[in-house]
């Protein structure tokens, strides 16, 4: 299978060259050239996750020098769970998607990630340079899964200030091969620093450099892989489509989410929750993308003002009629975040994360006319242990701590402070 540029159908390359140069010569994102398609009894006797895993990914890739190992990188991947429990009755539900080191759903697609990487590496070759921009999660998800990788090197920016207490910490909690830069500007700041560093013919010279951001293909791909396992779960225990609901900044996991449905995976309607950053939602409702700096919200991973992905999702629908007709959008401010937990906590014992309120926030919103008929299911990215500081006093408690996420705040940090521009990182990178 071959993958090319949103910008340039005729620029195509396999599934190790995507990953490894993480955006196309051309600045546009890789998506596949072709689309394979599967029946729910293609996935019979596939239960879990290494497993449906195996055959969605398998046609992807066919013909490529990672195709033989598939099956070991998705047990190093997939090797913690992501149940579907039941919120009220069985018209609500939650897939938990934080039960991975990092406690979130960015554990996925960054463990994938590096075990792919981890074979590409050729014995005597350099330093294979991880560079991620992160509002909060990404960063954290990607040093976890590379942290002491042999060959690898991992630097995280992130907005400095911007994301939450508890988040930094886990950015800086590394050291080894993991490099940690607190970014003087937003997230918007430390994804454009990026993007430059990649076409920036110095570092091109000196730094093997490859992404880990969302907009990576071998981040999202296997994204596509729990939505897969949860919708043919509830299909053959309840003979009818999951809908979804999913919190979104930079739009990596519903992609995902779309593209295991256009595959022919059994689930129904698609809602873009989005926080006070209301870009994708307006983009909707006015047919003109008007991209914009960021806000901060009470929701910081999802702080984008202009979403990379918004690129693979027009190149799939790129009539905004048609995009329509597939997604949804909503968007959520801090208040109704705030009062989300409050309520959920009081009514269910649920304890949401900010990113996952605003998803019950939306579905709370729907009209009874939308939820008749249909199941829905709230998509948690996060664990509200990431975010006792906002949620322990909206439920006037503690937050349990799952033990992996113990363990890592338990940890020194480190980080080194950076100028928002592209000189500055030069300066950085090349001085390691
Ligand atoms: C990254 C993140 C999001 C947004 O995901 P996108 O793929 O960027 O849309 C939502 N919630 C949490 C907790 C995240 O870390």
């Amino acid at each position: 299978m071959e993958f090319c540029s949103t910008r340039d159908a005729s620029v195509r390359v396999g599934f190790s060259r995507a990953l490894l140069r993480g955006l196309a010569p051309d600045g546009g994102l890789y998506v596949p050239c072709s689309w394979p398609t599967f029946t729910i009894g293609d996935f019979d006797g596939a239960d879990g996750l290494p497993a449906v895993a195996e055959r969605l990914i398998a046609p992807f890739l066919a013909g490529d020098p990672l195709g033989p190992q598939l099956a070991e990188i998705v047990r190093e991947a997939f090797d913690f769970p992501a149940p579907l429990c039941s919120v009220q009755g069985d018209e609500l539900f939650v897939l938990e998607l934080f039960h991975g080191p990092t406690a979130a759903f960015k554990d996925f697609g960054a463990r994938f990630l590096a075990a792919c990487f981890q074979r590409l590496r050729k014995p005597g070759e350099p330093l294979l340079n991880i560079l991620v921009a992160t509002s909060g999660d990404t960063g954290g998800a990607v040093a976890a899964a590379f942290h002491r990788r042999a060959g690898t090197a991992v630097s995280v920016l992130f907005p400095q200030g911007l994301v939450s207490p508890t988040q930094e910490r886990q950015l800086t909690c590394w050291g080894d091969n993991v490099r940690s830069f607190a970014v003087r500007g937003t997230f918007d700041d430390c994804q454009r620093m990026v993007k430059e560093a990649f076409v920036d013919p110095q570092l091109q010279a000196h730094c093997n450099l490859s992404s880990a951001n969302s907009i990576n293909l071998g981040r999202l791909l296997p994204q596509a892989v729990y939505y897969a396992t949860t919708s043919l779960q509830f299909f053959r225990q309840h003979g009818r489509r999951l809908d979804f609901i999913i919190p979104s900044g930079n739009l990596g996991n519903a992609v995902a989410c779309i593209w295991a449905r256009s595959m022919g995976l059994p689930i129904g309607e698609i809602v873009l929750a989005h926080n006070a950053n209301r870009t994708v939602p307006d983009y909707l409702d006015t047919g003109e993308l008007r991209p914009r700096p960021s806000v901060a919200t009470l929701a910081s991973a999802m702080d984008v003002g202009n979403p990379s992905n918004l690129e693979r999702l027009r190149a799939l629908f790129p009539a905004i009629d048609a995009l329509r007709d597939a997604v949804r959008a909503t968007s959520i401010d801090d208040a109704a975040i705030r009062e989300r937990v409050r309520l959920d906590y009081a009514r269910y014992g649920q304890i949401w994360c900010p990113h996952t309120a605003v998803a019950a926030e939306t579905w709370a919103r729907m009209p009874q006319s939308a939820r008749t008929g249909h199941a829905w299911c709230l998509v948690a990215t996060a664990s509200p242990a990431k975010f006792p500081e906002i949620v322990e006093p909206l439920i006037g408690g503690p937050v349990p701590v799952p033990a992996a996420l113990a363990e890592l705040l338990g940890r020194p940090t480190h980080s080194e402070t950076l100028d928002a521009s592209l000189a500055a990182l030069r300066t950085a990178l090349l001085s390691q």
